[in-house]
């Protein structure tokens, strides 16, 4: 079995870690016999975050009573230092423990600091002391956070986006990362949807052995990719290089990567997914996205006031009224077929 040493957590967790973000669309019975069938086949790192609904009550539901077997990750999307002590006070009573492993502060728009006016990194550094949390991390979409959490020397784990489409800034991280023996979590894997082989995905990481990805998994099917994965550890063929260098082709340059980041749109449009849309239907190709439904949400792209709101937002610059005129012209194309 492959394994990840977090930095100097001196977490060892199993290569391919399970990202409980999925399991919020699932009933709690399902979500415990996925969590514990992806234990029992070796997984040992789970990932979820105080804002995914009832994701951790139902990690805490898995585990109870085996908590020393498992590594519990969560997050918290507090701005202040009280916010983050009920916080952790609630996830620490839904996942049924008296500690977090590595607990994150989730996509902060600023890295917080020892004696910064919101009081977080200290009250992080205190909840440290008495035993709550073991780890103190960050998770974030923008390159300027990720570089200056690094750089402070503050934080032991970082969590990224990062997949086989990837440039050489969220490199540039992981290279960083390791030099500064700091973990690297990887999310999104599969680009939000837009890799289609979890088999080509975890090749790739497996070529970067300091890098922990986390799947999102909601089905059976999904986590039996990856649970095959754990026991034989994919080795990069020519097949998986060339699903690899046709995606980066195709999907080369700006695209919408679905973080949601850009949101909320003052007049109430999707952006996570209809700016990828035109992606989604040709990579994922189901009727769901030509439902009345989502033909609603495309619609609400004419409604655009081009205030910018989410081109300020997008850690990838992406002109996104642009991106999303372009994709509903051609969703218009998709309907008349
Ligand atoms: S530019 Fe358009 S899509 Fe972007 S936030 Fe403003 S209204 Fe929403
Ligand atoms: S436009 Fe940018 S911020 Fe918005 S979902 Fe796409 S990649 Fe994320």
């Amino acid at each position: 079995m492959a394994t990840v040493t977090l930095g100097r957590t001196g977490i060892v967790a199993q290569k391919q870690a399970f990202g409980c973000l999925p399991i919020q669309r699932i009933s709690k019975t399902e979500a415990v016999d996925l969590l514990r069938w992806a234990y029992d086949g070796g997984m040992n790192y789970f990932d979820t975050a105080r804002a995914y609904t009832d994701s951790e009550e139902k990690v805490g539901a898995a585990f109870a009573g085996m908590r020393d077997k498992v590594y519990i990750a969560t997050k918290t999307a507090a701005v202040t230092a009280e916010g983050m002590w009920e916080d952790l006070e609630q996830s620490l009573r839904m996942l049924q423990t008296d500690y977090i492993d590595v607990y994150q502060f989730h996509n902060p728009a600023f890295c917080p600091k020892p004696g910064g006016e919101d009081g977080l990194y200290d009250a992080a550094l205190e909840a440290k002391k008495q035993g709550k949390i073991r780890h103190i991390s960050i998770t974030n979409h923008r390159l300027s956070v990720a570089h200056e959490a690094i750089d402070s020397g503050l934080y032991e784990t970082l969590q990224f986006p990062y997949s086989y489409l990837a440039g050489p800034q969220e490199q540039e991280l992981v290279d960083k990362c390791r030099a500064a023996n700091m973990g690297f979590i990887a999310m999104k894997g599969l680009a939000g949807g837009l890799i289609q082989s979890g088999y080509a995905a975890a090749a790739f990481m497996e070529q970067q052995p300091d890098v922990l990805p986390i799947w999102g998994v909601q089905h059976g099917w999904e986590l039996e990719q990856f649970l095959d994965c754990v026991k034989n550890p994919p080795v990069m063929t020519e097949e998986y290089r060339e699903i690899i260098e046709r995606d980066r082709k195709e999907l080369a340059g700006d695209f919408c990567r679905g973080c949601g980041y850009c949101m909320p749109c003052p007049v109430g449009i999707e952006i996570n997914n209809c700016a990828r849309m035109s992606l989604m239907l040709r990579r994922a190709p189901t009727a769901g996205w030509l439902s009345p439904e989502y033909q609603a949400k495309m619609e609400k792209i004419k409604d655009c006031l081009h205030c910018g709101q989410c081109m300020k937002k997008c850690p990838y610059g992406l002109n996104t009224p642009h991106l999303l005129e372009q994709n509903y012209l051609d969703y218009q194309t998709y309907l008349k077929k």
